[in-house]
């Protein structure tokens, strides 16, 4: 027997598949021409970073626009990043925002598709069946330095002023050991990791095509890399390169972070005999730092807003998020969706190439517009779902009396709704409570603070003719002609263009007095459509606030 073959057969004597069984197992994937394969590859840490998500979505458009897959992987190779239910997070804030794989993973314990196991801990044996041909192949050995022995090489590198640091050539004391020496290393029960075996050369250069930044051109790689671990357990790069070949992924879209390590993939997939996939590396996510002004990145312990679950305690819609990501993803979005703004944004014909390679600045406020203009769009008849389905979970006090009348909820959210100009108040489904608490007697504190030119005498007059005045059975046009009425015996003009000529001749026009009625009515000074709240309050609480206001005018 080959001495690399008998080397393989001691360090993996339980293998004995070969990687052509595997290549039968997971052959190629039966798909048009052109059609991508791509992969979300996180951590089992159970946070899903607003990143992951971002990156997930780049994934699965990237797939679909192609007519091709997108699946999720688990990564949980390094088990000091794990907890107990590391993905449940993760799969739960995809599908929260409305990011659908076609297969892998799909919640903790659960897996669809045919090129699986997806988590990466239930693919061992692949790897060692990958790794044992690599030693059969002369291309991985064993190393059994201990951490001393690695720190005494750094010391000895850095003394002699190599410029290149690391595990290579002829700092690479496991690399040539014999048979012999390593029989009796194993023999000696000494733990060892596998190593790559690296052709590489410090003089050579190589080149890949990154979709999102072009060619990128770096050193070849030279060290010899660690493949498994000494408990068996694959390095992300090896872990990396028997994946994504055995899953037939085609196109890997992942951090920027990784771009210093694709000189090692590209060598592994060589190694292997594998095709390298195409690479697409996305920029970060960045924010302006409140303190400083700088930009940095989003981070999981200072912005709450780094988490993809934050957005689902706030009750943003899923249609907001995914709009606004992808209007930071895609310099063509906003163009497309003014042309198409009636299309759900995942239908956007997605380009890698469209992607900024500089990082992609998160901003709270622009969130809130996209959102506004998202939530205009919905029917009341939606916006009440959610919401009932958003207190249900995060405020079950207001649950209770939000969907104590589904009619009248559902009434007040259609006001300005559902017409050509919607408006655009609500941004999230936490903000509903106290947009609405006018309409809720449990929720309504007035403010019942006037505008500088309005006395409160004159607004406690209003109010007092205002209820002497209306009638719930007054049309709108009836209802304005009544106000209209109010303003002349109480030295208001009922003509805006009057008032204007000659402001000190009124106290006021008639959009003052419909002001202070609303004041009155809701406590605030800017609503919708007042007849169409009036008409949901009822008059009996119309008459109730309006005394209240009165005699809190009169006595102010
Ligand atoms: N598991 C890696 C991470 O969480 C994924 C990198 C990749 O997508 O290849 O960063």
């Amino acid at each position: 027997m080959d001495q690399n073959k008998a080397l393989a057969q001691l360090l993996f004597p339980t293998i004995d598949k070969t990687p052509a069984d595997y290549e039968a197992l997971y052959p190629p994937r039966d798909l048009p021409e052109g059609a991508r394969v791509t992969r979300f590859a996180p951590s089992p840490t159970g946070y899903l970073h607003i990143g992951g998500l971002f990156g997930a979505l780049v994934d699965v458009l990237t797939a679909k626009v192609s007519g091709g897959v997108s699946y999720l992987r688990i990564e949980d190779t390094d088990k000091k990043r794990e907890v107990v239910d590391g993905v449940s997070g993760i799969t739960d804030g995809m599908k929260a925002f409305g990011v659908k794989f076609d297969e892998g993973v799909t919640g903790f314990g659960t897996e669809t598709g045919a090129y699986g196991p997806y988590t990466q801990s239930q693919r061992v044996e692949i790897y060692q069946t990958v790794a044992k041909s690599l030693v059969e192949n002369g291309l991985a050995y064993p190393c059994f330095c201990s951490a001393d022995d690695l720190n005494a090489i750094r010391e000895q590198q850095e003394a002699a002023g190599a410029d290149i640091r690391g595990y290579f050539g002829k700092w690479a004391k496991c690399r040539d050991l014999s048979f012999e020496e390593i029989e009796e290393n194993l023999r000696a029960g000494k733990s060892w990791v596998l190593r790559f075996r690296s052709d590489g050369s410090p003089e050579k250069r190589i080149f890949f095509e990154d979709l999102i930044r072009g060619k990128i051109e770096m050193p070849e790689n030279i060290i010899d890399e660690v493949l498994l671990k000494s408990d068996g357990i694959p390095t992300y790069h090896f872990a990396h390169c028997c994946d994504d070949h055995f899953m037939r992924t085609t196109h890997v879209i992942r951090g920027e972070e990784w771009i210093s390590s694709v000189p090692k993939h590209i060598a592994l997939f060589k190694a292997c005999g594998y095709k390298v996939p195409k690479y697409a590396h996305t920029p970060q996510v960045l924010k302006l730092d409140d303190e400083t002004g700088d930009k940095r990145k989003l981070s999981k312990r200072k912005d709450p807003e780094a988490a993809v679950s934050f957005f689902v305690e706030e009750g943003v819609p899923k249609e907001s998020l995914t709009e606004y990501l992808l209007t930071l993803l895609s310099s063509g979005f906003e163009d497309w969706r003014r042309a198409n703004p009636d299309v759900p944004a995942m239908d956007y014909p997605f380009n890698l190439k469209k992607m900024s390679s500089s990082g992609c600045l998160f901003d709270l406020v622009k969130l809130n517009d996209v959102s506004k203009n998202v939530i205009s769009k919905f029917s009341a008849a939606r916006v009440y779902a959610d919401v009932a389905a958003w207190a249900q979970v995060y405020d079950p006090e207001f649950y209770a009396v939000f969907t104590a009348d589904p009619a009248r909820a559902t009434a007040a959210l259609n006001i300005d709704r559902e017409t050509p100009k919607p408006r655009k108040d609500i941004a999230k489904w936490s903000e509903v409570k106290a947009y609405l608490s006018y309409f809720f007697n449990e929720y309504y504190t007035p403010d019942l603070t006037l505008p500088e030119n309005l006395s409160p005498a004159d607004a406690a007059e209003i109010c007092k003719g205002c209820a002497a005045a209306f009638d719930l059975a007054d049309d709108k046009e009836q209802w304005f002609a009544r106000i209209k009425a109010l303003c002349e015996p109480l030295g208001f003009t009922p003509n805006v263009k009057e008032y204007k000529q000659d402001p000190s001749a009124f106290k006021g026009h008639v959009g003052d007095v419909s002001t202070v009625i609303r004041v009155a009515l809701t406590g605030r000074r800017n609503t919708p459509d007042l007849y169409a709240i009036m008409q949901l309050l009822g008059e009996a609480e119309i008459r109730a606030r309006l005394a209240a206001a009165a005699a809190a005018w009169t006595n102010a």
